[in-house]
């Protein structure tokens, strides 16, 4: 699912080959995934229009037009956004959003069409109607600490409930706990301020880490560091800490994998 490093990756991509380029021609696929606009309004919306500022927050990315709207997009559980080459390719598989562009094109691809693309007129209040927390790469330590008091539950509950903190999810929220030597299910009663701390920057290493390395679509995980839990993640595999085999075990529904080592259950620390 993407998540805060894939949907940067995607922003960059719009940044680099998607701006200030006059849009041709909008396909619309599956238009189940249409938030509030219909096919036909997107269209007239955005053909003759470019894009000209991106911005992300959490795992939404946003794309102002030059008569000041904002093209709307999340992606859901296998959601995408590629570019490719019209006139030497076809677009990818399952495009559910075609942006054919002067020169280029973009698609946004959903193959379990559980994304959402909308039209909004001002982003602050697209963002302030999600309920997000902040989002999770810009957050400091001090807003951080101050959105887990009070909370209670596990770590890794509050670290990918959107409304906390926007933009992680169940991936990467295994690589910060790894980080941060903390079992999956760790309680946040179980941390005291040190070890929130300690947690925040975990979470900083691992997020900008990611970004910098473009690991984002996972894919792409093994451009993460050899000290990271991610490219080996799949079954079978050792820490890259300790060497031991890496365990996985369902927390609240999803699953962890995890060093039993290195990220010892919270009962034996007693
Ligand atoms: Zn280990």
């Amino acid at each position: 699912m993407p998540e805060l490093p894939d949907v940067e990756v995607y922003r960059r991509r719009l940044e680099r080959d998607g701006l200030h380029r006059r849009i041709k021609a909008v396909e619309v696929g599956d238009t189940r995934l249409l938030a509030n606009v219909s096919a036909t309004a997107l269209r007239d919306v955005l053909i003759g229009h470019a894009f000209e500022e991106t911005r992300r927050h959490g795992k939404h990315l946003l794309v102002r037009l030059d008569d000041g709207r904002w093209l709307t997009l999340h992606f859901g559980i296998t959601g995408d956004l590629q570019p490719f080459a019209p006139s030497r390719e076809q677009a990818p598989a399952y495009t559910q959003l075609r942006l054919d562009f002067a020169r280029g094109a973009f698609a946004y691809v959903s193959r379990r069409k559980l994304g959402r693309i909308g039209l909004v007129e001002d982003a602050e209040a697209f963002l302030r109607a999600e309920a997000l927390g902040p989002d999770a790469l810009e957050v400091n330590e001090e807003t951080f600490l101050e959105r887990l008091s009070g909370r209670r539950g596990a770590v890794k509950a509050a670290l990918m409930d959107q409304s906390v903190l926007a933009g992680i999810g169940n991936v990467y929220a295994d690589e910060i706990l790894f980080q941060a030597h903390l079992h999956p299910k760790t309680k946040l009663a179980a941390l005291d301020r040190p070890g929130r701390r300690a947690l925040y920057h975990a979470m900083r290493k691992v997020l900008t880490t990611a970004v910098k390395a473009e690991a984002g679509a996972e894919r792409l995980l093994d451009r993460l560091p050899n000290d990271f839990l991610l490219p080996r993640r799949e079954a079978g595999q050792d820490c890259p800490r300790c060497g031991d085999a890496l365990k996985a075990l369902q927390v609240g529904g999803r699953r962890s994998t995890f060093c039993p080592r290195c990220q010892p259950p919270p009962d034996a620390d007693a």
